[in-house]
């Protein structure tokens, strides 16, 4: 039998508080759902609010049922969304739909363990470059990384102008797609801020004096850098790497280096010279949002060349198995609210609220009022 825990109306106080079990909520009916059988209807006794057990699940309003598990595979082993779209009988726009699901899963399951995380190690970042929608619009998708780890903190996304040889037309076709973009850019500086403060966040926590941060020798960053206050400087100390160096296991930036060939190998948008490339910026993040889950708890940790260790770079990172695995338990099936979920960073929720602007498309994203609970 069904028992809410909460009430899934954000405005309620019962949207926040640890309930009892009962009382706080009436039973009111019930009704057929062809999908799932009879459904249990309830309202609470503090807002009115009806809603059923339906509510709390991943498939909150789905017309159709589908293997989350199945959707979630194939993501991870770089196949396109046109390609699990035709394996499952589906559009491509309901795998779209359910990957920005599982995306918010992602992004809520790692808000709330990454809060378990005191830092024992540094950190390195870097960016990662790709585009969307046209090679007119390069990104670099910015990635902060634990430097023993290789667990993956935060990802955020920059727009980036096109560089490079260009024939006389593309040259003109360029500075006029650029013109009309400008006032939608997210640029490197703004996007390395936002690790910059994670970075923050996480030495606050970790009780440790300063945490060294490893990146390369990106002008921006060192603007960045250059802007904190004086306390701000103490806590972090910049090392900035030659990417000349050879990008081997002894090169400082070694973990970011390597997750970036992970990513390219597992992710059908950033395989070099394909046509699968992204078209959305959103949608992209989220993608990776969900990779970033895969990497971090459920992908053993690397120790040598083709050795595995047995834990999850999430483990390593000093998460407590026993927290992953109650996370991971509901992870297909039980939905994560927005305004429940502990510590997220405001990159994580330009992905939950799909607020990455794609170039050419610079309507909002549609994004359905469930999105905000
Ligand atoms: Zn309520």
């Amino acid at each position: 039998m069904f028992r809410p825990l909460f009430c899934p109306n954000s405005e309620c106080g019962n949207h926040y508080s640890h309930l009892p079990s009962t009382g706080w909520y009436v039973k009111n009916g019930s009704y057929q759902s062809r999908l799932f059988g009879r459904i249990q209807r309830f309202r609470c006794r503090r807002c009115g609010t009806g809603f059923s057990a339906q509510t709390f699940s991943l498939d909150f309003s789905v017309k159709r049922k589908l293997s989350y598990r199945t959707i979630f595979s194939h993501l991870v082993t770089s196949s396109g969304i046109r390609d699990t779209a035709r394996l499952l009988k589906v559009s491509p726009t309901t795998i779209t739909n359910r990957i920005t699901r599982l995306a918010r899963q992602a992004v809520a399951v790692h808000s709330s363990l990454s809060t378990e995380v005191r830092l024992q190690e540094d950190l390195t970042a870097d960016g990662f470059e790709s585009f969307v929608y046209s090679q007119y619009f390069p990104n670099n998708i910015h990635l902060l990384v634990g430097k023993e780890s290789q667990f993956w903190f935060a990802l955020d996304y920059a727009h980036l102008r096109r560089k490079g040889r260009m024939t006389e037309y593309q040259k003109r076709k360029n500075t006029e797609m650029q013109t009309r973009f400008n006032l939608y850019r997210r640029s490197i500086y703004r996007s390395y801020q936002e690790l910059v403060r994670t970075t923050l966040d996480l030495q606050d926590r970790s009780g440790r004096p300063s945490v060294r941060l490893f990146t390369d020798e990106h002008r921006q960053y060192v603007r960045v850098y250059r802007d904190l206050s004086p306390e701000e400087k103490r806590r972090i100390q910049h090392r900035r790497i030659s990417s000349k160096l050879p990008r081997t296991v002894r090169n400082d930036l070694f973990s970011v280096n390597y997750l970036d060939r992970e990513i390219r190998k597992d992710n059908s948008d950033h395989t070099r010279e394909t046509v699968q490339f992204a078209r959305n910026a959103s949608n992209c993040m989220e993608r990776l949002a969900v990779y970033r889950f895969y990497h971090n708890y459920c992908k053993p940790y690397r120790i040598a060349k083709q050795q595995l260790s047995c834990m999850t770079h999430a483990e390593q990172a000093g998460i407590p198995a026993g927290r992953i695995r109650a996370e991971i338990k509901t992870f297909f099936t039980q939905r994560r609210f927005f305004r429940r979920v502990r510590g997220m960073s405001v990159s994580d929720s330009m992905i939950w609220l799909r607020s990455i602007v794609t170039p050419m498309k610079l309507k909002a994203e549609y994004l359905p009022a469930y999105a905000y609970s």
